[in-house]
C-alpha cells in the first residue's frame, strides 16, 4: 500500500458518484464560464461562512492580490505578514509595489506573535495579513483590535483552515475567513476544502468591497467593455465549482477525521522525548490541514531521511524563512533574523494526515518513528 501525504483517490471513492454527476451536469450544460454551479457554491459557501460575500476568483493567491488591490494602498504602503508562510502571502505584497513587513511567530501555534508588534507600526503601515497556519485561527481578536488601534485593514489568508473556529472572550465564535475585513482562500486540491484543479475565494461582510472585489476580479467591469479600473481576469472554474459544492457538504466530517487521525498520532507519539507534538489553542478549533512535530534534538532531516526509506513521506512546512528567500532580500536588511521563525525552519515536520484514516498505516508510521528514536 503507498503511503501518500493526502488520500484524494480515497476521498473521491466515497464520493464519486455524486461528483461525476454533478461534473455530467457542467457538460450538459455546456456554461463552461460562470456557468449554475458557481452561483449555486457561491451562496451554500455563504451559508456556511455565515458571511454576505463570497467572491469566488481562480486560486488562492490571486485571492490575495485582488484584496490588496481593493484596499487602494499607494506604492511603498507597509503590509504585516507572518515570515513562517506560504510564500504566495508575501509575494503579492510585494508585487502590488508594497513592502511586506515579515513579522514572527507563536512557537507553540506556530501564528503571527503580537507581542511587540507595535515596533513595525510606522505612518506607511496600512495591513496585516494573519495566516491561519496548519489549521488553526491566529489570535483574530488581539488582531482586529491591534488593526483598530493603528487604523489597519486586515486581510485573513484562510487557505489552511477552511472550517476552523475562532472563539471571542464574549463566547461568541466565528468561522476563520469571516472576522477581518477580508478574508482569501484557496480551493487546491490538497486544502481542506480542495477541488479537482486550482479554485479560490474571497469572503467580505462590506458591500462595498465586495462589489469592488468582484470588480477587480473581473477586468475592473461592472457594465460589460466599460473598465473604470485596472484589474484581472480570475474566474472559479464552473467545472471546480461543480466539485466544491459537493465537497462543501462534507467539509465539518473531513474536519472530524483529520482530527480523529491527529489524535491517534498524538497517542502514539506523545512519549517521545525528542518530539512535541501540535498543541491546541485555546480559542480555535484544529481542522488540521497539516499535523505538524517539532523535532527538539536537531535531527528532523535524518528523521525525514529514515521515513522516506520506509516509504513514509513527510514534508516540511517551511525550510527557509521568507526573508532568506533570495525574493524577498530586497526588502531585509542583512542579517535580519526572527528567532522562532529560525527555530521552526529547523524543527518542523508534517505528516500524512487527511480525511481517509486508515488505522494500519497510522500503526505504522508511529512505530518508524519509534523505531528511530530507538523507543
Ligand atoms: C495554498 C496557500 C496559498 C495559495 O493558494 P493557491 O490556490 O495555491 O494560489 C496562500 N496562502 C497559504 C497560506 C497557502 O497555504
Amino acid at each position: 500500500m503507498k503511503i501518500q501525504m493526502v488520500d484524494l483517490k480515497g476521498q473521491y471513492d466515497k464520493i464519486r458518484e455524486a461528483v461525476n454527476t454533478e461534473i455530467q451536469n457542467c457538460l450538459d450544460n455546456t456554461a463552461f464560464i460562470n456557468g449554475p454551479a458557481v452561483s449555486e457554491f457561491q451562496k451554500s459557501f455563504e451559508n456556511y461562512l455565515d458571511i454576505k460575500h463570497v467572491i469566488p476568483c481562480a486560486n488562492g493567491t490571486d485571492a490575495l492580490q485582488i484584496a490588496m488591490m481593493a484596499l487602494d494602498l499607494k506604492a511603498g504602503d507597509e503590509v504585516i505578514c507572518p515570515a513562517f508562510t506560504y510564500v504566495a502571502t508575501a509575494e503579492v505584497i510585494g508585487l502590488l509595489g508594497l513592502k511586506p513587513i515579515m513579522v514572527d511567530v507563536d512557537p507553540d501555534i506556530f501564528n503571527i506573535q503580537l507581542d511587540g508588534l507595535d515596533k513595525y507600526i510606522t505612518p506607511n503601515t496600512k495591513a496585516i495579513v494573519p495566516v491561519h497556519l496548519y489549521g488553526q485561527a491566529a489570535e483574530m481578536e488581539k488582531i482586529m483590535e491591534f488593526a483598530k488601534k493603528h487604523n489597519l485593514f486586515v486581510i485573513e489568508d484562510n487557505a489552511q483552515a477552511m472550517g476552523s473556529d475562532f472563539t471571542f472572550t464574549d463566547g461568541t465564535t466565528k468561522k476563520t475567513g469571516t472576522i477581518g475585513h477580508i478574508g482569501c482562500t484557496s480551493f487546491f486540491p490538497s486544502k481542506n476544502l480542495g477541488c479537482y484543479g486550482d479554485g479560490g475565494a474571497i469572503m467580505t461582510n462590506d458591500d462595498a468591497l465586495a462589489a469592488k472585489i468582484r470588480m477587480i476580479a473581473n477586468h475592473g467591469q461592472e457594465k460589460k467593455y466599460y473598465h473604470k479600473v485596472l484589474g484581472c481576469n480570475s474566474r472559479l472554474d464552473t467545472v471546480q465549482a461543480a466539485v466544491l459544492k459537493v465537497k462543501l457538504e462534507h467539509l465539518d466530517e473531513y474536519s472530524a477525521a483529520r482530527n480523529k487521525m491527529a489524535s491517534y498520532y498524538d497517542a502514539g507519539l506523545a512519549d517521545i522525548k525528542a518530539l512535541e507534538i501540535p498543541k491546541r489553542a485555546s480559542n480555535s478549533t484544529h481542522v488540521f490541514h497539516q499535523y505538524t512535530l517539532k523535532v527538539k534534538n536537531g535531527k528532523r532531516d535524518e528523521l525525514q531521511k529514515y521515513l522516506s526509506e520506509k516509504n513514509i513521506p513527510t514534508m516540511i512546512y517551511y525550510p527557509l524563512p521568507l526573508y532568506k528567500q533570495e525574493a524577498f532580500q530586497q526588502y531585509v536588511s542583512e542579517g535580519f533574523s526572527l528567532p522562532v521563525t529560525e527555530m521552526l525552519c529547523d524543527e518542523v515536520i508534517s505528516l500524512p494526515v487527511h480525511t481517509e484514516f486508515n488505522e494500519e498505516i497510522s500503526d505504522f508510521i508511529i512505530s518508524e518513528i519509534k523505531n528511530f528514536f530507538k523507543l
